[in-house]
């Protein structure tokens, strides 16, 4: 039985592999399906997909959308999405700018504690890709702030240190509504640790289609919870290993953590009937 990995991401936003690279690092992996979700942007989906059809690994239209959950900045996975919908399109640029502007803020919190940080510095790092922490991060263990970028979020980025970051994304309930506008399908992203029972039906009742069951963070306890609750409640369920470039571990899990192609197809049916209804 083939598989999938779900969760994948490139130099479009804080991968360290582009997106042509991917689907051949997939296929010698056993991969046969795969799902490129940079943060907020799908400018890593096109290249990938014309990558993966020269070498027979099919790329689904995938985004990791960052929202605000309850004042909390929260991740969901959208797939199989119209990848020219004008209104995604949008979207995904006001994430753009609301991440700039983040950053900007981010940036102007350090130099008040007195490091020595540009946001230019941050931008040339993401090297044209979506920026976000990890960029900031890189920045501070060059300028040798911090010895690696597990230190960075503990000392300076994490959201213990940060405190509330000001930033400028929609409403979870509104992420929702606009994938599922462009015809795509809505999991919640590594749900982990980050939310209570209550908390996972408040998703539901905002139109969540499934969970990201299997997932690098999460624990044998964690992926059976998941799977039980999506069960219960009759949602899809996906997996990927959230693979951001072979540092830190992350490779170990790339073509490990992944999901079975029978749950692919059932992501891909209801997103077939769901375009179907919206034209
Ligand atoms: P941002 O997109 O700016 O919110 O940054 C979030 C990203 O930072 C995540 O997708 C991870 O790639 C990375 N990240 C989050 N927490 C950590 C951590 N503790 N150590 C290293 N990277 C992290
Ligand atoms: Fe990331
Ligand atoms: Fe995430
Ligand atoms: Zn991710």
């Amino acid at each position: 039985m083939g598989k999938a990995d779900l969760h994948i991401h490139t130099t479009a936003s804080d991968g360290r592999l582009s997106p042509e690279e991917v689907p051949a690092l997939a296929s010698e992996n056993g991969l046969e399906v795969i799902a490129i979700t940079d943060h907020d942007t799908i400018d890593g989906y096109f290249p990938a997909s014309e990558a993966g059809e020269r070498i027979g690994v099919e790329v689904l239209p995938g985004v990791e959308l960052t929202c605000d959950f309850n004042n909390r900045e929260s991740h969901l996975l959208a797939y199989c999405f119209d990848p020219e919908d004008p209104d995604f399109l949008q979207l995904l640029a006001h994430h753009k700018k609301a991440r700039l502007d983040r950053i900007e803020w981010i940036v102007g919190q350090l130099t008040q504690q007195g490091l020595d940080i540009d946001k230019n510095e941050v931008r040339a790092e993401a090297a044209g890709g979506n920026v976000g922490r990890p960029h900031v991060a890189s920045v501070l263990v060059k300028k040798g702030y911090v010895g690696s970028a597990k230190e960075a979020f503990i000392r300076y980025l994490g959201n213990h240190a940060l405190g509330p970051i000001q930033s400028y994304y929609v409403s979870h309930e509104e992420a929702v509504e606009r994938i599922k506008g462009a015809g795509g399908a809505t999991i919640l992203a590594h749900p982990g640790v980050l939310y209570s029972r209550e908390e996972i039906e408040q998703w539901i009742d905002a139109g969540l289609d499934g969970l990201e069951v299997v997932h690098s963070s999460h624990n044998y306890d964690q992926q059976k919870k998941y799977r039980e609750m999506a069960e219960q409640h009759n949602l899809l369920m996906t997996g990927g290993s959230d693979y951001h470039g072979d540092g830190e571990g992350y490779l170990r899990n790339f073509g490990v953590i992944t999901t079975s192609l029978a749950q692919v197809e059932k992501l891909k049916q209801m997103t077939r009937q769901r375009k179907k209804i919206s034209v």
